[in-house]
């Protein structure tokens, strides 16, 4: 598994030192400052997507500028290693959330492979693997795969995501995920029609037993 190909893992010891900003510190807890912290704003709030697949929806942070920035570097600017102070992120809404309640695996929102092939890796997969880490819960890894490569959906409106995501998702291997309760992790959500087909497939095809969804922040207008 070579899932640090794309970027450079950092080169300087990262405890005392905040990932966010560089700085460092003694008030650096989780790889985040309090400077950075205080632009964070913590909402852990459960949305309600309409969908019957899904089970809770939750998003830890209010989508201001600040988040925006650290998701568009991560995403598209080759800062991997951002996946740590996120991960941390999404483990304290899952302390306060109590999401791990009878949580038997983690997952995430797949890309197509060669999305994955240019970008280096997966942004939700390095933070699901991470969090599944910290927390001790097995990650369920390229089971859920996605097999169309669609336009990005923060290009499209409402009805064209939902046609857009249609038969994206495939599951490979359904004993992973049958009869388990399954928390699938994405970066940020807006309309939820990407989190909604992942849960539904993982339900139909996956015979899953519940999925829960878990987001960094949410561009949804509430
Ligand atoms: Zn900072």
């Amino acid at each position: 598994m070579k899932i640090f190909d794309g970027f450079n893992e950092l080169l300087f010891p990262e405890e005392g030192i905040c990932l966010f900003c560089g700085s460092e510190g003694e008030d650096i807890k989780n790889y985040i400052c309090n400077y950075c912290r205080d632009n964070m704003e913590y909402l852990n709030r459960e949305v309600d997507l309409g969908s019957p697949y899904l089970g809770k929806a939750v998003y830890s942070l209010f989508y201001n500028e600040f988040i925006r920035e650290k998701i568009y570097l991560y995403k598209y600017e080759n800062y991997g290693y951002l996946y740590k102070p996120l991960g941390e992120i999404l483990i304290k809404t899952i302390y306060e959330k109590n999401l791990t309640e009878n949580i038997d695996i983690i997952t995430y929102v797949p890309i197509h492979r060669r999305r994955k092939a240019i970008r280096g890796y997966n942004q939700s997969e390095l933070i699901a693997k991470y969090v599944s880490k910290s927390l001790d819960i097995p990650l369920s890894r390229e089971k859920l795969i996605r097999v169309k490569n669609t336009k990005p959906q923060n290009k499209l409106n409402r009805y064209d995501r939902i046609k857009n995501i249609e038969g994206v998702f495939k599951i490979v291997d359904s004993i992973e995920f049958e009869n388990k309760e399954i928390l699938i992790i994405d970066d940020i959500t807006t309309t939820g029609a990407t989190i909604k087909e992942c849960a539904k497939v993982l339900l139909e095809e996956g015979h899953a037993k519940k999925v829960d969804a878990l987001a960094i922040t949410s561009g949804m207008k509430l």
